[in-house]
C-alpha cells in the first residue's frame, strides 16, 4: 500500500507517494504476515498512516535476498570505484530529494525540518560521500618475513551485515550503517526503528535509482523483539551493527552471543557532562549549555561554531549534555541565565521557521521524561524552569532545568533523553573530574575555559569517547564516534568504523 504526503515546507503545494512495505529484494513486498505499525505525528499526536511490520519469516527472506545478492552481484565481485561511483550516485539522489527527505523526518520525529532538511539530510550526504571515498581504499598490509616467502593481509567483506536503528536521527543512522557496509562490499538487511519508518521508506527508492543491484539493501520494518530480535539471532547474519539503548544493547549482544557468535558494534546510551570552569563567558556558556541538552535548532549567529555543530536534538541524543557543572564563582549567573535562555526557546510547529524545540517523539518517551521531571521533584532537586507540558496537543515538554542537583538522584544517573538540564555547582579541578566520571556511561564530555592547559588536562581525563573542548556536539566525518564503559562497543564514522565490516585474512605464501 501507499502513503501520499505534502513535502514542499516552502508552498505546501508538492505532494509525493510513500510505499509502506518491506523493501526486499530491490521491490517493496507484504510480510508474509500481515502485521502493521501506526505512524503518528508527535507535533498533533494524530494517526498519519500504517505501515507493514514484518516478523523473523520475513527477516529470513531478506537475509537469503542478501545472501544472493552478495555472492552474484556485490561483495567481491564488484571493484571499489564501482562501488564508489554507486555511493556518489546515491549521494546525489539523497541530495535531489532533500526538501520530501527532510519534511518527512520533521513530519515523523517532531525535530524541526530546518534541521532535519539542513543538518540531517546533510550528514547523510556528506556521510555517503565519505564513505564513497573509502570503497577503493580497502587495502591490506605485505608483512616482512625473514625466508622467501610472501605474507600478507586481505581485508574481505563479512558478507550479510544485520542493522538495528533508534528513531532520534532515523536517517542519518540509516545511513552511518548502510554506507560503510556498503563500501567495504557487504550487503545489508537493516530495521528502523518502528517510531519512525517514514524517511527510511522513501530513501529506499533511491537505492534502486542509484543503481544498486537488488538485494543488496533490504530495509525491514518491524518490532524490536520480533524483527529486531530476528535480526540479532539470525544465523547467516555475520555482525550487528546496532544504536539504541544501553538495555537493548544487552540484549543484542547476548542474542548474537546464543546464535552464531557474530560481532557486534554498538552504539548506546550516554548521560554526557559539561562542565564550566569559572573564566567562561557565562553568556556563551549558556548557550551551549542549552544546546547541549534542551533545543533542537540554532538560527544564524547563534554561537561560535555553530555552522560546524552536529546533533543536537533538545535532549533526545545519546550524547546529550545533560549534566552540566558550573563553578561556583559563575553559578548563579549561569543559572539566572540558563533559565531566561531556555524560557525564550520558542516551542512549536516542527515546519514553522521560527521554532527552535519540537515535541518529543512518542507519547511513551513524553511520559518517561515527565517521570523523570516527577522523580527530581520528589528527590529534592529544585525545579528552576520548565518540567510541564507546552500547548495542548501533541508530546511537548517545556525546556526543563534543575538546580541543587545530587550525584545520587535518578536524573542525574539515568539517561532522561529529552530536554531536561541537571546542574551542580564545583569549586576545584579534581572535584569536577571525579563527579564527571562518576557515571556508567561513557560516551561523550565537555570542558569550557580558555585555560587551554586545564582544557587539555580535563578532556584527556574524561572517561568518554568524545571529549570536546569549547564547544560540543561538533562531528567530523574522519573523527570516529563511540563509546567507553556502557556507552557501547567499536567506532563509528572515520576509517575506524571500517574495521567493523571487514574480516582481516592472513595468507601465507611458500614461494
Ligand atoms: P531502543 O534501544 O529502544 O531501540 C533501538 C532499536 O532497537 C529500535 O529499532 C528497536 O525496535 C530495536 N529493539 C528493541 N528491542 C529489541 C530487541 N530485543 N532486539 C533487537 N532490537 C530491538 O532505543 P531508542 O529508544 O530507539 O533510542 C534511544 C536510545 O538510543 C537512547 O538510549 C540513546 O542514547 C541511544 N542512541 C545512541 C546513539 C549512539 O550513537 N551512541 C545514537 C542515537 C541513540
Amino acid at each position: 500500500s501507499t502513503f501520499t504526503y505534502q513535502f514542499d515546507t516552502a508552498t505546501y503545494k508538492g505532494f509525493s507517494t510513500l510505499n509502506t512495505g518491506l523493501f526486499i529484494d530491490g521491490e517493496f513486498v507484504d510480510p508474509v504476515e500481515k502485521g502493521t505499525i501506526d505512524v503518528v505525528n508527535p507535533a498533533n499526536g494524530k494517526f498519519i498512516t500504517q505501515i507493514s511490520a514484518g516478523t523473523h519469516l520475513d527477516i529470513e527472506i531478506a537475509v537469503q535476498a542478501a545472501k544472493k545478492a552478495y555472492k552474484e552481484h556485490w561483495g567481491l565481485k564488484v571493484s571499489g570505484d564501482e562501488r564508489a561511483k554507486l555511493l556518489h550516485k546515491l549521494a546525489d539522489l539523497v541530495e535531489a530529494n532533500a526538501d520530501e527527505l527532510g519534511a518527512l523526518e520533521a513530519l515523523n520525529n517532531g525535530k524541526t525540518y530546518h534541521f532535519a532538511r539542513n543538518i540531517d539530510v546533510t550528514a547523510c550526504t556528506k556521510i555517503l560521500r565519505y564513505y564513497a571515498g573509502w570503497a577503493d581504499k580497502i587495502h591490506g598490509k605485505t608483512i616482512q618475513t625473514k625466508d622467501d616467502k610472501l605474507a600478507y593481509t586481505r581485508h574481505e567483506p563479512i558478507g550479510v551485515v544485520g542493522a538495528i536503528i533508534p528513531w532520534n536521527f532515523p536517517l542519518v543512522m540509516l545511513v552511518c550503517k548502510i554506507a560503510p557496509a556498503l563500501a567495504t562490499g557487504n550487503t545489508i538487511v537493516l530495521k528502523p526503528s518502528e517510531l519512525t519508518p517514514l524517511s527510511a521508506l522513501r530513501f529506499c527508492p533511491l537505492i534502486n535509482e542509484a543503481g544498486f543491484p537488488p538485494g543488496v539493501v533490504n530495509v525491514v520494518n518491524g518490532f524490536g523483539h520480533t524483527v529486531g530480535q530476528a535480526i540479532a539471532e539470525n544465523m547467516t547474519i555475520g555482525q550487528v551493527t546496532f544504536t539504541g539503548s544501553t538495555a537493548t544493547g544487552r540484549k543484542i549482544m547476548e542474542a548474537a552471543a546464543k546464535s552464531n557468535l557474530k560481532p557486534v558494534s554498538l552504539e548506546l546510551g550516554g548521560k554526557s557532562p559539561s562542565i564550566f570552569f569559572d573564566d567562561v563567558d557565562v553568556d556563551q556558556a549558556v548557550k551551549w549549555a542549552a544546546l547541549g541538552v534542551l533545543q533542537v535548532t540554532v538560527h544564524d549567529s547563534y554561537c561560535a561554531y555553530t555552522d560546524r555543530l552536529g546533533s543536537y536534538n533538545h535532549g533526545q541524543v545519546c550524547f546529550a549534555g545533560s549534566r552540566i557543572y558550573v563553578h561556583e564563582k559563575i553559578y548563579d549567573e549561569f543559572i539566572n541565565k540558563f533559565a531566561e535562555h531556555a524560557r525564550s526557546l520558542k516551542l512549536g510547529d516542527p515546519f514553522e521557521p521560527t521554532t527552535y524545540q519540537g515535541p518529543q517523539v512518542s507519547q511513551g518517551q513524553y511520559d518517561c521524561i515527565m517521570g523523570y521531571i516527577e522523580s527530581g521533584k520528589q528527590e529534592g532537586a529544585t525545579l528552576c524552569t520548565g518540567g510541564d507540558r507546552f500547548g495542548d496537543e501533541g508530546y511537548f515538554i517545556n525546556p526543563t532545568i534543575f538546580t541543587d542537583c545530587k550525584p545520587h538522584m535518578k536524573i542525574v544517573k539515568e539517561e532522561i533523553f529529552g530536554p531536561v538540564a541537571t546542574v551542580m555547582k564545583f569549586s576545584t579541578e579534581e572535584e569536577v573530574i571525579e563527579l564527571a566520571n562518576d557515571t556508567s556511561y561513557g560516551l561523550a564530555g565537555s570542558v569550557f575555559t580558555p585555560n587551554i592547559d586545564r582544557a587539555l588536562r580535563v578532556a584527556h581525563q574524561l572517561e568518554a569517547g568524545t571529549a570536546w573542548v569549547n564547544c560540543l556536539n561538533t562531528s567530523e566525518m574522519g573523527m570516529p564516534f563511540g563509546g567507553f564503559k556502557q556507552s557501547g562497543i567499536g567506532r563509528e564514522l572515520g576509517e575506524y568504523a571500517l574495521e567493523h565490516y571487514t574480516n582481516v585474512k592472513a595468507v601465507h605464501v611458500n614461494l
